[in-house]
């Protein structure tokens, strides 16, 4: 039997291991020097002169980043209903209401037709993510934003490496907001970054990420407002280096292994394939509809058969408003259909880099004779 296959697994080499050993072995493991050279690199990566801040997580990124938004009691927010439930929940954290606009069937990303009626007088911003690594038209969201006078609040977190066009996810736009979560293209335990063009912004969030503490010239502190708690450890911002520097291959991997997928699952009838993109497409994940009543099975079985056959299976992710916090708010699943059948039918086939091709090959196979 061959060894069971995760959905998804990250990368970390003897290298990393061996430098987060210096790290420990330093003294310094809360935030110092490298969290300082994890945000250079970044900058450096991402280029044209952005401003980046890492922290915790990018939930704890997106939160702080609609603050510093203006984002507050009683705003609307516009978000796509089929993704990750972090990005409705720093919304609603903030006494915000998100307002779920549909997506595509075929890109999985917010349906631009959608959201310029999703727009009032309440709106301060959007939040656009980046499903999958596959870029929102940048160019036609950007351009409603400014229209509106609205800001935005870019969810990158399937995003890092991902390009629009030529350009970088994060190398432009206002606020963009990275995950390092184990599961994304890349990783530093848990964390997050935002990258901004705007200087005092980041500031902000250094206060923010810091319990709103400010130091004058002579490293005396003061306290601005109630900050929070969630600057990131130089331990997990050591791996997030060796990560960034790996990230390029990585996801030059994971396109191969997309376009392998594609190859199998050609004229295969009872999945239906994600939008297949560029080669700026980081792909975070790849997933396939199916349509399970019809397949004789339900989700969870096909779950359970795969992961006998040794092939491990994600959702990701069941429609924001179909979860029983947003139902409870009035939000009904079925506003927003494209969301909600792709949230019943997804399902997350495994890609990570250090997948072979024979891997894909043997997903397939299975997948075939399974739904035939
Ligand atoms: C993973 C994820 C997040 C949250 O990232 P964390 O770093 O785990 O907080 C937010 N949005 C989307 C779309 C995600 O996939």
């Amino acid at each position: 039997m061959k060894p069971f296959l995760p959905f998804t697994r990250p990368s970390i080499d003897a290298d990393s291991i061996a430098a987060v050993a210096d790290v420990f072995r330093s003294g310094q493991l809360a935030s110092g020097p490298k969290v300082q050279a994890f945000e250079a690199a970044l900058a450096v990566y991402l280029g044209s002169e952005r401003h980046v801040r890492v922290m915790t997580s990018a939930t704890a990124g997106l939160e702080m980043a609609l603050q510093v938004a203006g984002v507050g009691e009683g705003d609307e927010v516009i978000v796509p209903a089929m993704s990750f439930a972090a990005s409705a929940n720093v919304i609603a954290r903030l006494r915000a209401k998100p307002v779920f606009v549909d997506i595509d069937l075929h890109t999985r990303n917010i349906n631009l037709d959608l959201v310029e009626p999703a727009i009032t007088a309440k709106t301060r911003a959007i939040m656009p993510v980046h499903f999958a690594g596959l870029p929102v038209d940048m160019d036609a969201l950007y351009a409603i934003a400014a229209e509106h006078g609205l800001r935005v609040v870019e969810d990158a977190a399937h995003a890092i490496g991902s390009r629009y066009g030529n350009r970088l996810i994060g190398s432009f736009g206002d606020l963009v907001v990275f995950s390092f979560h184990p599961n994304k293209n890349m990783t530093s335990i848990e964390g997050g970054a935002i990258a901004t063009a705007d200087a005092r912004a980041a500031e902000l969030f250094e206060q923010y990420r810091f319990h709103g503490i400010k130091r004058n010239a002579q490293g005396e502190i003061d306290v601005l407002f109630p900050g929070t708690k969630s600057n990131l450890t130089d331990v997990a911002a050591q791996i997030g280096i060796d990560q960034l520097r790996r990230l390029d291959g990585f996801n030059a991997r994971r396109l191969e292994l997309a376009g392998r997928y594609f190859e199998e699952l050609a004229g295969f009838p009872s999945a239906v394939l994600p939008a297949r993109g560029d080669s700026g497409h980081s792909w975070h994940m790849f997933q396939v509809l199916i349509d399970f009543p019809r397949a004789g099975m339900t989700r969870p079985e096909f779950q359970k058969r795969m992961a006998d056959r040794g092939i491990g299976i994600g959702v990701h992710y069941p429609s924001i408003p179909s979860l029983q916090y947003y139902r409870e708010q009035g939000y009904r699943p079925q506003d927003t259909p494209v969301a909600e059948r792709v949230g019943r039918e997804t399902v997350t086939l495994p890609l990570f880099p250090a997948m072979a091709d024979e891997d894909v090959v043997r997903v397939c196979r299975e997948l075939r004779e399974m739904l035939h």
